[in-house]
């Protein structure tokens, strides 16, 4: 008997672009229904993991507005014939710049576009009954949103937060203080034992950023 309350979920990480963007496959264990995390790109790699999971996606979750995130968003909702969901509205400047900001990289190919639908703080997304809850974490870029799985103990956070390191904040609406201030009044209280996935390298828990990350214990 599954417990309602605590759905199983299946994950498979699928690194994009050359900044190795970790593109997350994220499915219900029993019914197969899925979701895609910021296809940043090679969406022909993102297809072939959708078929060997043998998963059916429903929904495109976006976590904020870089390229290396949304690069291949637009191709893949044609392609799958899906809705894109997310991030904030306040990523909507980047949303509208991808082609241009993929030239500088040399991403062809690429689209500007509008999701179906933006988020905002306590919003609230489901896969099946696993439901999320919408964290609005600005700094990293302005949109920046972070999913959260009470149950489950589970977030993905995007570029907020990674194993021993932040966002960077150099970029376009990028502010350092506001990114410390997000991480510190909203994911550090989700609980140390929550584990996260992040938009780049190894993911990790909270507790384990809340002692040691050096950004976040006074050290840098
Ligand atoms: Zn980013
Ligand atoms: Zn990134």
């Amino acid at each position: 008997m599954t417990d309602k309350a605590t759905p199983r979920l299946g994950a498979m990480i699928v690194p994009v672009t050359l900044f190795q963007q970790n593109c997350t496959l994220l499915w219900n264990e029993d019914s197969k229904h899925a979701v895609v995390v910021d296809p940043g790109g090679d969406v022909p790699q993102i297809e072939a993991a959708i078929a060997q999971a043998g998963v059916t996606v429903g929904e495109i979750w976006l976590t904020h507005g870089h390229i290396d995130h949304v690069g291949g968003a637009a191709d893949l909702r044609d392609a799958l014939k899906v809705p894109i969901v997310g991030p904030h509205i306040a990523d909507k400047f980047l949303l509208d710049n991808v082609v241009a900001s993929g030239a500088n990289f040399g991403m062809t190919g690429v689209r500007n576009f509008a999701p179906d639908r933006w988020l905002e703080e306590g919003d609230t997304v489901t896969l099946d009954d696993a439901v999320f809850g919408i964290l609005h974490c600005p700094g990293h870029s302005p949109g920046s949103v972070v999913y959260v799985n009470g149950p489950l103990r589970f977030a993905l956070v995007g570029d907020v937060l990674f194993n021993g390191s932040v966002g960077r904040t150099d970029l376009p609406g990028g502010s350092h203080a506001t990114l410390i201030s997000s991480i510190t009044t909203k994911l550090l209280p989700l609980g140390d034992e929550v584990q996260f996935i992040c938009g780049h390298g190894p993911g990790s828990t909270i507790g384990h950023e809340r002692q040691s990350n050096p950004f976040l214990t006074g050290a840098a």
